[in-house]
């Protein structure tokens, strides 16, 4: 066993002269031992002083390990479906502890994610969790608030969503909540597609409805949102309101593109350009949504139905466009010199006046060109 001089060694005695001085290219491990200058053993009291220097970082430490767990929050999940399994796995590595409950059995599936799976909600409840995290369907959000115990929580639980629409659970959350409760209103611009290497830079919008205003309750809020703050989110502070207004004009009309090109059963080809490259990607981002999602979109965001009919107009203003342009080519081809000598136009006729275009037949023959 190899033993080092102690650091005590200011009490002990000073070692016989051979051992201090071992014998040249000797290999014995003695050999490695230099024994400090006796101005430096001077020190060794200094040596033992400066651990006992040290237990102030090392309480500093322990301080700051309490203050560690002092954020740790328990955050329970209600619905523990494809959105509430991918938070979960964030949380549990951020150190929180993890409950979930829905409506389907989840526990086989929970277990190896590290969190605790509740199939009675009373259960869940009456661990007091800091946090409730909605992550149910837009549709089935209300009807699952209210069935949920809240007596059995404590009196100033924070509540948070992460629809996505906005106003809607806020309005809810206001109506069935009693205020004593905190409310925060979230939505991860981002899902289990988007965000499955990294969530860096991918934003996190909130809007902090009603917190209390004792400390304990703002760093509540502050310990959840460091959550997406570490993990390298665009942390995006703005009304419910005005989240619906941009959802609409971007998640929304992305959703229904998707779903629109996966009614036309893309398929890949050998000779893909990367644009359509993109727009397989979108199919297979928005297709792994659920119908409920998508259709929560657009019931529950007011600003849903505008989008839809501008996206209408649009696709018929594209038509018009490219119809109106066919128009004027078969015009030329058929009139030529006669329209310019202001003579009659009788194949004008068979053009209709909505812009679809006329294909004229085989036999009708416009030409070749
Ligand atoms: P979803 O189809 O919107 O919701 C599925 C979840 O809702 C499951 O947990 C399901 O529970 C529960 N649920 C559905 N109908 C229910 C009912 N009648 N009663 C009780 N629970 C019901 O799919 P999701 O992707 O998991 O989304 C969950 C939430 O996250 C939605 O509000 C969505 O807007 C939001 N979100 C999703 C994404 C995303 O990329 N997926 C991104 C941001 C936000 P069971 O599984 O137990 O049936």
């Amino acid at each position: 066993m190899i033993s080092f001089p102690s650091i005590h060694s200011a009490t002990a005695p000073a070692p016989a002269p051979a051992a201090l001085f071992p014998r040249r290219n000797s290999l014995h491990l003695s050999s490695f031992y230099r024994p400090p200058p006796p101005s430096t053993r001077r020190h060794d009291r200094l040596l033992v002083r400066s651990i006992d220097a040290a237990q102030p970082y090392d309480h500093e430490s322990r301080l700051l390990d309490r203050l560690d767990q002092s954020s740790k929050l328990k955050i329970a999940i209600i619905g523990f479906g494809n959105y509430g399994q991918f938070l979960a796995k964030a949380f549990v590595r951020h150190g929180h502890t993890v409950y979930a409950h829905s409506r389907r059995d989840y526990r086989t599936v929970a277990e190896p994610l590290g969190v605790a799976f509740f199939s009675d909600v009373h259960d869940l409840c009456e661990q007091h969790p800091d946090v409730i995290l909605l992550s149910t369907s837009i549709i089935s959000t209300e009807s699952v608030l209210r069935s949920l115990p809240l007596q059995r929580l404590r009196r100033n639980t924070l509540f948070v969503d992460v629809l996505s629409v906005k106003e809607f659970p806020k309005n809810i959350f206001l109506q069935v909540l009693p205020d004593h409760f905190d409310i925060l209103c979230t939505h991860p611009m981002f899902g289990p597609e988007s965000g499955k290497n990294s969530w860096e830079n991918l934003p996190l919008v909130f809007d902090k409805v009603r917190i209390g205003e004792e400390d304990s309750r703002v760093d509540r809020v502050k310990n959840f949102l460091d959550i997406f703050e570490k993990e390298g989110c665009g942390m995006v502070e703005m009304t419910c309101a005005e989240h619906d207004k941009y959802a609409a004009g971007s998640q929304f009309i992305t959703h229904t593109m998707g779903r629109i090109l996966e009614k036309l059963q893309l398929e890949t080809t050998p000779i893909n350009t990367k644009g359509y490259e993109t727009l397989l990607k979108l199919v297979e981002n928005t297709a792994s949504d659920s119908f409920d999602l998508y259709y929560g979109l657009f019931m529950y965001n007011k600003n849903a139905m505008e989008q839809l009919e501008r996206l209408d107009l649009a696709f018929e203003s594209l038509k018009k466009e490219l119809f109106g342009h066919l128009h004027e080519v078969l015009r030329k081809q058929l009139f030529g010199k006669s329209e310019e000598g202001g003579l009659q136009r009788p194949m004008l006729a068979k053009l209709p006046k909505n812009g679809t275009p006329f294909l004229p037949s085989q036999s009708e023959g416009f030409g070749s060109s």
